[in-house]
């Protein structure tokens, strides 16, 4: 059990609702391990007390925090400086409070490009195929960017948002090679797929019995593709078991929520590492618990 003592330094999560949040439970465990003075809390504040929140984060010294539905791209005119990744993404899931200034960054870009590090890929020749085009589909068209993919195509269901989606991109400081195509096109789109990644909730606990794809689309996808689902419970998704079934490589979203959580508690702790395999553990303990 955590000991509160008169120095105990706070960070958490802001959200709307937050109960869901797997955070607390992972970066407690890390700051245990290290035996860090910190607590980490779920923030439940309204969309309308937001502007308020930061306020009082403020004056009680909140020292850091990360923001997640739906705060993610409201708070972004609230901060004082915002990364180049997240103004790309449009998106801040990170805050740290320095120098009496809100700093905002986006560490689900890491987060998603930490399980594909180990792969020895000549990225400017993979073909990247994301499936869904809402907020996580920005960190990784920003993943595959950083990659240096060679082309990266969003699939969606509805046109005008993947024009928007599009279009978001046009003053970005990345240079994308990006096309947005509606679903129908996943049967040209799905043979040329190097990278396949479903950013969409289909397949979701406790829908498990659902697949972005059906069992023909995925049959065309190459053997030596990676196919990655943001989804981290069922482990794995339906779209991972058809993926592993063609001869794919398959990743889940954990990795991706510990590498974001931890790239997170650097960020607040100022320190190059933290311990990301007490976070894996207190994650997977929750998830099956
Ligand atoms: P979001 O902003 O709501 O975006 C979801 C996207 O999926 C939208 O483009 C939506 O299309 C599309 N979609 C939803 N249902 C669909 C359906 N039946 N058919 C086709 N498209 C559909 O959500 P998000 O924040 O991007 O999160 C998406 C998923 O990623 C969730 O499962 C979330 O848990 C996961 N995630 C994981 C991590 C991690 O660390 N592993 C991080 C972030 C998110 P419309 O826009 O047309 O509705």
């Amino acid at each position: 059990m955590t000991i509160i003592t008169g120095k105990t330094k706070l960070l958490g999560v802001i959200g709307y609702p937050v109960e869901h949040s797997l955070s607390p439970v992972m970066h407690n465990a890390a700051l245990a391990q290290l035996g860090a003075d910190y607590v980490y809390l779920p923030f439940a504040i309204k969309p309308q007390d937001l502007q308020t929140a930061l306020q009082g984060f403020a004056a009680v010294g909140v020292l850091g925090f990360n923001a997640t539905i739906p705060h993610k791209q409201a708070i972004l005119p609230l901060l004082s400086e915002i990364d180049p990744v997240a103004q790309a993404v449009g998106a801040v899931n990170t805050v740290v409070f320095k120098e009496n200034k809100w700093l905002g960054t986006n560490t689900d870009v890491e987060g998603f490009l930490a399980p594909l590090k180990s792969y020895d890929r000549q990225w400017n020749q993979q073909i990247a195929v994301i499936l869904g085009n809402g907020g996580a589909a920005r960190a990784v068209v920003a993943g595959c960017t950083k990659l240096g993919c060679a082309e990266i195509h969003v699939v969606g269901r509805d046109i005008q948002k993947l024009q928007e989606f599009q279009k978001s991109w046009d003053n970005s400081p990345f240079s994308l090679n990006l096309q947005v195509h509606p679903w129908d096109s996943l049967p040209k789109l799905i043979p040329q797929a190097n990278l396949l990644v479903n950013t969409t909730p289909i397949g979701m606990y406790p829908k498990v019995t659902e697949s972005p794809l059906s069992s023909e689309q995925m049959s065309y996808l190459p053997d030596s593709a990676i196919a990655y689902d943001l989804i981290y419970i069922p482990k794995p998704t339906l779209f991972l078991q058809q993926a592993a079934h063609q001869g794919a490589i398959a990743i889940d979203g954990l990795e991706m929520l510990v590498q974001q959580g931890a790239a997170a508690l650097k960020i607040w702790l100022q320190q190059e590492t933290v311990p990301d395999d007490v976070m894996r553990q207190a994650l997977l303990k929750q998830l099956n618990s």
